[in-house]
């Protein structure tokens, strides 16, 4: 299947985009990507478009600063695999201090500082990307597209043809409920279990990080590595889901949320884990692939009503136990999930009976 990603250009890149609209380097495209209504453009000739690193592009000699670590895992692979200039900082041993279970600070610091103070070096290997999701990408680099966004930014959409294996023996006997939050990142209402994927956080304060950085271009980069290693870190648990949930998933239930919802509720967390990413591309597109349908449903009081009873409860400080009055304190992030996937069928039942001929909504519908 074709997917596109857009991410943003960062920086102030406007004089750079109309100075290689000027010398030509991109020529206005025939239409916009899905997601961008601004004026597009592609490249004149694929081989000016060079990735350089996590974090920038180069385009006929002009460097863009793109966080392309945002792409998910397969395409991420796909991207490195055509890309011989790219150099890479030694995050691995990085990556998996932040996956203990009781990570040590003070080493992982350490190794921060090492990481910024050796500075990247050319990848060899993609040994280290790895993905629970079976899924394989290739990039087209000439299906690129630039566009104007409505609020005078610019956006790179990158192409790939994706295809990802679900294990063929599940049977599809499971409607699933996904709720998401930050912690922990998201819950499942599914078969068997109902699973709980968190994540780690261990931000830098500003103080933190001028003590151990003396200019601010290291600083910079620690940063951004920071947050490279942070989206890694929840990337892996969102595709942990995907490869878990998909296989016996008959349909796939999440809240209907726009972009500003969530950064009103998650605020930081819907870019800087993935959620928005998770939501609006990474899961639509990978379901519509392997066939399983997608239903959004009124995020409304999704976490104040007992899944069984449907009775309001209570959240005491907003915590993790949901009390239901006859039921009794039950995880609250599972009863979320539980209440999304019930609503979801609900809804899917709903639409079954105002379409089917045989009920007088289904006959006026057909009128
Ligand atoms: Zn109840």
């Amino acid at each position: 299947m074709l997917a596109t990603y857009n991410l943003p250009i960062l920086g102030h890149p406007t004089a750079h985009m109309q100075r290689l609209i000027r010398t030509g380097a991109l020529r206005p495209a025939a239409e916009s990507p899905s997601g961008c209504r601004g004026p597009a453009y592609t490249l004149r000739t694929p081989d000016d478009w060079q990735i350089i690193d996590d974090f920038g592009a180069e385009l006929a000699g002009t460097l863009l600063q793109v966080n392309l670590f945002r792409l998910p895992t397969a395409a991420y692979r796909a991207l490195l695999f055509a890309s011989p200039r790219f150099r890479q900082h030694d995050v691995v041993a990085l990556a998996q201090a932040l996956r203990a279970d009781d990570p040590d600070r003070h080493a992982w610091w350490a190794q921060l500082f090492e990481a910024v103070r050796a500075g990247p070096r050319l990848t060899r290997g993609l040994a280290h990307v790895q993905s629970p999701l079976l899924q394989h990408a290739v990039w087209f680099p000439d299906r690129t597209v630039f566009s104007r966004t409505q609020g005078g930014g610019w956006t790179v959409t990158l192409a790939f043809e994706v295809h990802t294996q679900l294990s063929d023996d599940a049977p599809r006997d499971t409607a699933v409920g996904i709720d998401v939050g930050v912690r922990p990142l998201a819950a499942c209402a599914g078969h068997e279990h109902l699973a709980l994927y968190a994540t780690k956080l261990l931000r830098p304060s500003d103080r933190r990080l001028e003590t151990a950085f003396r200019d601010d271009r290291s600083r910079h980069l620690a940063r951004r590595l920071h947050h490279l290693l942070i989206y890694g870190e929840a990337r892996r648990q969102w595709e942990t889901l995907m490869a878990d949930q998909l296989p016996r998933a008959s349909v796939v239930c999440v809240e209907q949320l726009t972009l500003p919802d969530m950064q009103s509720r998650f605020r930081w967390a819907s870019t800087e884990l993935g959620i928005a990413d998770f939501l609006l591309s990474w899961l639509p597109q990978t379901c519509y692939e392997v066939g399983v349908p997608v239903v959004r449903v009124d995020p409304a009081y999704t976490s104040l009503r007992c899944a069984r009873c449907y009775r309001w409860g209570d959240r005491p400080g907003h915590g993790g136990v949901f009390v239901c009055p006859v039921h009794g304190p039950v995880h609250a992030h599972v009863n979320a999930a539980q209440v999304i996937q019930r609503l979801g069928l609900a809804e899917l039942m709903a639409e079954a009976r105002r379409t089917a001929p045989w009920t007088r909504e289904g006959r006026e519908a057909k009128a």
